[in-house]
């Protein structure tokens, strides 16, 4: 069903386009480039990046993916409670408290430690399913895979008490090149190997240690990838270049409310932070940092207006930023604004915002609010 924002209500404001057929595309770019016998299991906390979970879960299900990720109970509990059916994996802290819900819901849990262990077994009489996790290095969570003979012991006890299922660990800088970074990454990657061996007996159904650029960049084979930020067509690093094909799969648009005429010796905004200097025609947007568009912005970012960059002039506001659309024809009331997306031949993506706040794609598209309205195509 293709939708345009502008016939949903109040949705020209502020909406974000989500193309789920390039979340599928992206995610088959990434499938063919795989180990044979390597599965994804897709990452979707976060409401999916900020793309909606239960859509994103939806159309990844129609291309066969089975194994999902989240990062806590609500979201899971959302996914099934939505008809997902296959694997559900909360990668964070759970409350032991809420261990009914897992068996309730046939979630399965990470075990952050033996202390998490233990809790959650005594919390829960039912055989709860986990994956064991390995901190290899980034000191986060998991088991110290620096000491494999304690790792063993936990994992032997956990696949008593519970319904072990997997192992997994987290790696931190698998999206660098620099060589220190990718000598670490290997060595994270060993250490995991090394607790994997320890325990094969067990047949451990899901032994996984790549994110999206582990995929990429550190594969020998094996295991299934846990592929987020790729399946959004983003880079895990600035500095990296994705396989072809993969695009971003969010648009996100906006309008001009106001279009006005400022001289020199004005001000534009709180604070007063730009000024004036020449004959200006400022368009007013009708989105702020209330809606995610990011303060950091202010004075930094742009819109793309009819094929043309707009500069944004002043400190963005919670609900409103102003640009410079001097010189570009036609604007008035109405016309679109993109914040992120296409427009011409000029592009504006998470990633370049990203750039311009020194924060990461992820950021950006997380913190897309849930004001701003989702339209699926
Ligand atoms: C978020 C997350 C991922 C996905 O990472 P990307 O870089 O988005 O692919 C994988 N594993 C864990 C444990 C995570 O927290």
């Amino acid at each position: 069903m293709t939708r345009e924002c502008g016939s949903v209500l109040g949705a020209t404001r502020s909406c974000v386009t989500v193309n789920t057929a390039q979340i599928q595309e992206n995610c088959q770019i990434y499938r063919k480039l795989l180990q044979p016998g390597q599965q994804i299991m897709a990452v979707v906390k976060a409401d999916a990046y900020g793309h909606g979970d239960a859509e994103t879960a939806d159309a990844l299900s129609k291309i066969g993916i089975r194994d999902f990720a989240v990062s806590n109970i609500l979201e899971a509990v959302r996914l099934r409670e939505h008809g997902i059916e296959g694997q559900i994996l909360i990668l964070g802290y759970t409350d032991p408290r809420d261990a009914r819900a897992l068996a309730e819901y046939d979630i399965t849990q990470a075990l952050l430690s033996e202390e998490y262990a233990l809790a959650l077994k005594a919390a829960c009489p039912r055989r709860i399913k986990c994956h064991a996790a390995l901190d290899t290095g980034m000191r986060r969570i998991g088991l110290n895979a620096d000491d494999p003979e304690r790792c063993e012991r936990v994992i032997r006890a956990a696949a008593r008490d519970f319904d072990l299922t997997g192992l997994f660990t987290h790696l931190c800088a698998a999206d660098s090149d620099r060589e220190d970074d990718r000598e670490f990454t290997e060595k994270q990657i060993a250490a995991f190997r090394r607790v994997a061996e320890r325990v094969k007996d067990l047949h451990l159904e899901y032994v996984h240690c790549l994110n999206s650029a582990g995929g990429l960049w550190h594969n020998a084979g094996g295991g299934m990838v846990r592929l987020g930020i790729v399946l959004y067509g983003l880079k895990p690093d600035a500095s990296n270049l994705l396989p072809c094909g993969i695009e971003p799969a969010l648009e996100w648009k906006s309008v001009v409310s106001q279009v006005k005429e400022v001289l020199p010796g004005d001000s534009i905004g709180y604070g007063r932070t730009y000024r004036v200097t020449r004959p200006m025609t400022v368009a007013t947007i009708p989105t702020g940092y209330a809606d995610g568009y990011r303060r950091e912005l202010s004075n930094k970012g742009y819109v793309l207006i009819n094929g043309s960059r707009a500069p944004v002039v002043g400190r963005v506001c919670m609900d409103q930023f102003m640009t410079d659309v001097t010189g570009i024809p036609d604007v008035h009331m109405g016309t679109e604004a993109v914040l992120i997306g296409r427009s011409g031949s000029e592009t504006v993506t998470a990633d370049d915002l990203a750039g311009l706040c020194g924060t990461i794609g992820y950021e950006i598209v997380c913190g897309i609010s849930k004001r701003v309205l989702r339209i699926y195509q």
